[in-house]
């Protein structure tokens, strides 16, 4: 179960119940990591003096720390094969795609997406690809809150597909970050509260694969620009205790961050970002501790991959779902931030249809064995064994599996 509070200074208001961790959330440590924290001075302040003055004067027993879970899959990557495996008789449904894990992501505090394709109602390919509105009845469904819309598929349908996006996603209150559909929205901030933590979120992408914002609207959708990211980090973070950013970025298909991957992620922590959310690449890149020149520290996962797709390629099969327990003092100071990917892969049958999505632990030779990839591409063998490799190999310690 979940607990959302307040949405601040923003866009929408969420609401939930009250949170419980989950057994994943308590099992996740062999990644722990300390961190300091130098944020939001005067606010922090003031919940000090609050602290302080509370013990003087009742004696009451030392607040407990306060912790929440994030969580986080990478890119929706709507193919039409996979919007066809979907189809029903009366429209579509995508809960499919997302049965397996829906009770991992229902159990975070706050879950995020990377809405890859356009939901316009209509089924389209690449290069212009475009994805039916019931897509966000399933985001909804399994569990997730905030969702990505700066890919560099947010104009493959134009302003008015992106539009309708935005709007079919917030239809169902589901927080959209990257985008807004006036100068207004973009003026405003995104900061989520979650058990008292103020959730502050930023996103940007690299590119628009060639299309160009409306030249009246250049505010539309969030471009990567480093004048403007530096600006907006601190905007921001005084008003949030977690600082989190979504990157459409890096090199398809390579598992390597590039080197302005790397260049961005250093901006992006040593302007206060707390954690990084990577995307697009369509496979999984490592994560990393990052540290700024005054000792703040930033944990950026490079690339979740993706969550499914009709790709084949191996390694576009193999994803991964990031996994955080972050806790925080009584007064709100970050302490520590623990956690991992647990990966996931992408499974269907020839030709190209029924995608589903396993976790890798319970990935099975049968499973494999019967995966339609091969059949696209002959030479392409899907093995439980070198899947688990591969995310050993890119992963390395922060590869962790679900409980
Ligand atoms: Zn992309």
């Amino acid at each position: 179960m979940k607990r959302l509070a307040a949405l601040v200074l923003c866009l929408l208001v969420l609401a939930g119940c009250a949170q419980t961790p989950a057994p994943s959330e308590i099992t996740t440590s062999t990644t722990a990591q300390v961190m300091p924290e130098t944020t939001s001075t005067t606010l922090k302040t003031q919940t000090t003096t609050t602290s302080e003055t509370q013990t003087t004067t009742t004696a009451a027993p030392p607040e407990p720390d306060v912790t929440i879970t994030l969580g986080g899959v990478g890119d929706i990557l709507l193919h039409s094969s996979v919007s066809r495996s979907c189809k029903t008789d009366a429209g579509y449904d995508f809960t499919r795609l997302f049965e397996t894990v829906a009770p991992l992501i229902r159990s975070f505090d706050l879950a995020f997406v990377n809405q890859e394709v356009m939901l316009t109602g209509k089924v389209e390919n690449y290069p212009r690809f475009a994805a039916p509105f019931e897509v966000a009845d399933a985001l909804k469904w399994a569990g997730f809150d905030v969702v990505n819309v700066a890919t560099n598929h947010s104009l493959d349908q134009g302003e008015k597909g992106f539009l309708s996006c935005l709007d079919a996603l917030r239809q169902r209150d589901l927080v959209t970050i990257g985008g807004a559909a006036s100068q207004a929205e973009a003026d405003e901030e995104t900061i989520i509260e979650v058990n008292g933590v103020r959730i502050g979120f930023l996103s940007y992408t690299y590119d628009f694969n060639g299309f160009s914002l409306p030249s009246d609207k250049p505010w539309m959708i969030n471009q990567i620009e480093e004048g403007r990211i530096r600006a907006d980090a601190r905007s921001i973070r005084p008003k949030c205790d977690l600082l989190v950013v979504s990157m459409h970025w890096g090199v398809e298909y390579s598992h390597d961050p590039s080197s302005r991957q790397r260049k961005l992620a250093q901006l992006l922590c040593d302007e206060g970002a707390d954690v990084i959310i990577g995307t697009h690449p369509h496979v999984l890149q490592p994560a990393e501790w990052l540290e700024s020149a005054n000792g703040h520290r930033c944990f950026c996962a490079y690339s979740l991959g993706n969550y499914v797709s009709g790709q084949t390629r191996l390694a576009a099969m193999l994803g991964g779902i990031l996994e955080l327990t972050i806790t925080f003092s009584p007064s709100l100071e970050l302490k520590s931030i623990e956690g991992g990917i647990i990966p996931i892969v992408t499974q269907y049958e020839a030709p190209r249809t029924g995608h589903r999505v396993y976790y890798l632990s319970q990935y099975t030779k049968e499973l494999a064995d019967a995966h339609g990839i091969s059949e696209e591409e002959p030479d392409v063998v899907m093995d439980p064994d070198a899947l688990t490799e591969l995310a050993q190999r890119v992963l390395g310690d922060y590869l962790i599996w679900e409980s």
